[in-house]
């Protein structure tokens, strides 16, 4: 019998880190500065290195994170901005959450917004474009920058699949106006609970983030704009600061796994994913297409294979938002990649022998792959 192969393995991470993480929680403890301690202005600075920007507010979740953003650039009621019809529906909720409307656009191959339908999405309301880099692999921001440009719009990353991820010099989340990022436990940088952060390259941006996420003030007691309660805690921010130092590491070692996904499945005459970037794709998730995916997922469950999918039921046909109107049809691509993709078990610490019981499995459930 084969052994059972979660889809992540967020343990086996812990157990390797232990002896790093604990004591610098344990000093977050002992010092009892929980809030905006020396931690957190810590894991900003190295972050935001790390990504190549010069700032970086850390912010209690990804959502929190897209949200700041378009607040911090004064998008909301009245405004439009473009994201993509497939992406986590935290995206289009950050949009909405400001007040300003979603407009979705289909995907292109490799499951991104696609750069040629842009143009048909722009109206006089339109301020902002947010390109979601998912699964882990970088939007070509080329394109992406050019239209932006063209019809002076705001830029939102949404890297919160994209930690390390690389387009041409640089990382996901350095590009646009803002970057923003999730620290969600099985996110490539994950926290030990909810956590985020925004980074952008402006100072006066900088200020109004730092501002809104916490409660306004811009010092105790003295509050300029009404802002939030968003602040990532120093716990957090210290379980990261460690995590951050293995980030690449891991990265380099889901490729690696990713390699040999590709090469394995291609034997079994499944196609592997579309990789734009080499060495740039840091596969949050490993996502294939089957036919009759339910199924596919219930024979591998059955032998002790856990999959994921990512996702579902795209955004325009979730009940949340039957105020756009769009029924099914609406986006073909994303709605039948929503009944096909299937990710797959991806995390550092996945063994070969691992990759190889995937394989094995859905090799055994051939039958309902055509
Ligand atoms: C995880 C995620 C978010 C939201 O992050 P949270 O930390 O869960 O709020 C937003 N967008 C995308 C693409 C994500 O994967």
């Amino acid at each position: 019998m084969t052994q059972p192969v979660p889809f992540v393995d967020l343990k086996a991470q812990f157990r390797a880190i232990s002896h790093e993480v604990v004591p610098r929680m344990m000093a977050v403890m002992e010092s009892a500065g929980f809030i905006l301690g020396h931690d957190v202005a810590l894991f900003e600075e190295h972050f935001a290195t790390y990504v190549g920007t010069r700032y970086c507010v850390g912010v209690e979740s990804g959502t929190a994170a897209l949200e700041l953003g378009l607040r911090a650039l004064a998008i909301g009621p009245g405004d439009e901005v473009i994201i993509p019809a497939n992406t986590f529906i935290a995206s289009a909720l950050a949009v909405s959450a400001v007040g300003a409307s979603p407009v979705l656009v289909e995907m292109d191959s490799a499951y991104l917004i696609d750069p040629e339908l842009l143009e048909s999405a722009v109206t006089p309301r339109t301020k902002a474009i947010m390109p979601v880099h998912l699964y882990g692999q970088a939007v070509p921001m080329d394109p992406i920058l050019a239209f932006a440009r063209r019809h002076g719009l705001r830029v939102i990353e949404d890297a919160c699949q994209a930690h390390g991820a690389r387009y041409k010099g640089g990382r996901a989340g350095s590009f646009g106006d803002v970057g923003c990022f999730s620290f969600y436990p099985g996110k490539n940088l994950g926290a030990y609970g909810d956590a985020g952060a925004v980074v952008c390259n402006d100072a006066s941006l900088n200020d109004s983030i730092r501002l809104l996420h916490d409660l306004g003030q811009a010092k105790k007691y003295v509050h300029v704009v009404k802002g939030d309660n968003c602040r990532l805690d120093s716990l957090q921010a210290a379980v990261l600061d460690v995590k951050l130092t293995h980030l690449d590491g891991w990265n380099a070692a889901r490729r690696n796994h990713a390699a040999a996904y590709d090469r394995l499945l291609r034997e079994i005459g499944i196609e592997a994913p579309v990789n734009l970037h080499d060495e740039g794709h840091v596969y949050h998730l490993y996502v294939i297409e089957v036919e009759n995916r339910d199924s596919v997922q219930a024979a591998l469950r059955e032998r002790g294979v856990a999959t994921g999918v990512h996702y579902p039921i795209p955004i325009h046909l979730q009940r949340a938002y039957a105020d756009l109107g769009l029924g099914p049809g609406s986006f073909p691509l994303t709605e039948r990649s929503a009944a096909r993709v299937l990710s797959l078990p991806m995390f550092p610490e996945l063994t070969d022998d691992q990759i190889v019981c995937v394989v094995d499995a859905l090799a055994s459930c051939r039958p309902l792959l055509v």
